[in-house]
């Protein structure tokens, strides 16, 4: 059987799996439902030499309730990092906020929130979505740089005009980027899809960042391979702890973790958390097979 088919097979239920099932299949990656089941993670990943990112469940809002909803609930995030004492910042997608419907709305939103995130000390990065929100997530990003430090956004490996938005970016003065390879199926004339390519990309573009002065680049990534070229270029370039930091999933790649961490490398665990879990893993497991084929294995992994 072709992987592609196992895969369709393999993720065509996904929806109509209950949803005790598909918590079972997603729990590792996710901290829960409420802000408590973060703060607690968030603890925990603390007290392991890792500090921490939150990030509301949650996308595509089509009213300005909802918005005002996921404002409201990163703004107590941000308190209860605050009084918790957690060593935490905030991950946040702009179409929660907006992005998809009212730009002006989902830009008062975020200053907003930079601003209680200023204050407090914390640091807000903008999540990267889909190739049809690249250049409006930019524009944006752009607009708040210019009026906050503590803000930063994501490079896709995969997309073909990224070595071009780092180079503007870094134009325009310190910028603080998050690399990853990408996460949504893209179509060929945009985007690599060829695994070997995406690597060199992601390369390349860590030494642009780089040698372009990025402030504490986020080096997003599981891969052993780019996680063993990134600790190499640090060595030979004898790169600051304080321009990097590896950034991993919850749940994801735990022995590559540790061994950043024992090696004394800066890293920083993603927690996504929320109501809006179910919706999440389902749209997770249907965009990227891989991820569908990585939770099997780890369910079953796990008997
Ligand atoms: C902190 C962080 C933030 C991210 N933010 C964004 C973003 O804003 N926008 C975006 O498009 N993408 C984002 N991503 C996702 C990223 O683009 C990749 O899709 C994802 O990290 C997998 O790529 P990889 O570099 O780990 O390499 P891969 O080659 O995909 O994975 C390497 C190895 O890691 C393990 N692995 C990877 N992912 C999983 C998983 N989910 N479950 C179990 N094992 C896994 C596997 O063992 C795999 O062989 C983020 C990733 C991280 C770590």
């Amino acid at each position: 059987m072709s992987v592609n088919l196992f895969h369709r097979l393999l993720i065509a239920p996904i929806p109509y799996l209950p949803k005790s099932v598909v918590w079972q299949l997603s729990r590792r990656y996710i901290a829960g439902t409420d802000l408590n089941s973060a703060y607690e993670t968030v603890r925990a990943l603390n007290a392991a030499g890792c500090s921490a990112t939150v990030d509301v469940l949650g996308e595509d809002s089509t009213e300005v309730a909802e918005v005002e909803v996921a404002r409201d609930l990163y703004l107590s995030a941000l308190d209860g990092i605050t009084d918790n004492a957690l060593d935490c910042n905030i991950s946040i997608k702009l179409s929660d906020l907006g992005l998809r419907f009212d730009r002006e709305l989902c830009f008062e939103a975020m200053s907003t929130l930079i601003t209680r995130a200023d204050e407090q000390g914390i640091f807000v990065r903008i999540d990267m979505e889909d190739s049809s929100a690249t250049s409006i997530t930019l524009d944006l990003y752009r607009r708040l740089r210019e009026q906050f430090d503590n803000v930063g956004t994501v490079i896709q490996a995969y997309l073909r005009r990224s070595a071009s938005d780092v180079a503007d970016l870094l134009k325009s003065g310190p910028t603080h980027i998050r690399l990853c390879k990408g996460i949504y199926v893209e179509p060929e004339d945009i985007a690599f899809t060829d695994a070997t390519e995406i690597r060199r990309s992601y390369c390349e573009l860590l030494e642009q960042l780089f040698d372009g002065g990025a402030v504490r680049v986020g080096i997003a990534t599981h891969d052993p391979e780019l996680v063993e070229f990134a600790e190499r270029l640090i060595e030979r370039r004898n790169i600051d702890r304080s321009r990097y930091e590896f950034q991993m999933l919850l749940g994801v790649a735990e022995n590559l973790r540790a061994g950043l961490v024992e090696r004394r490398h800066p890293l920083r665990v993603y927690v996504p958390f929320g109501e809006r879990w179910f919706a999440y893993s389902v749209r997770r497991l249907r965009e990227n097979p891989e991820i569908a084929g990585h939770i099997v294995r780890n369910l079953f992994s796990r008997h």
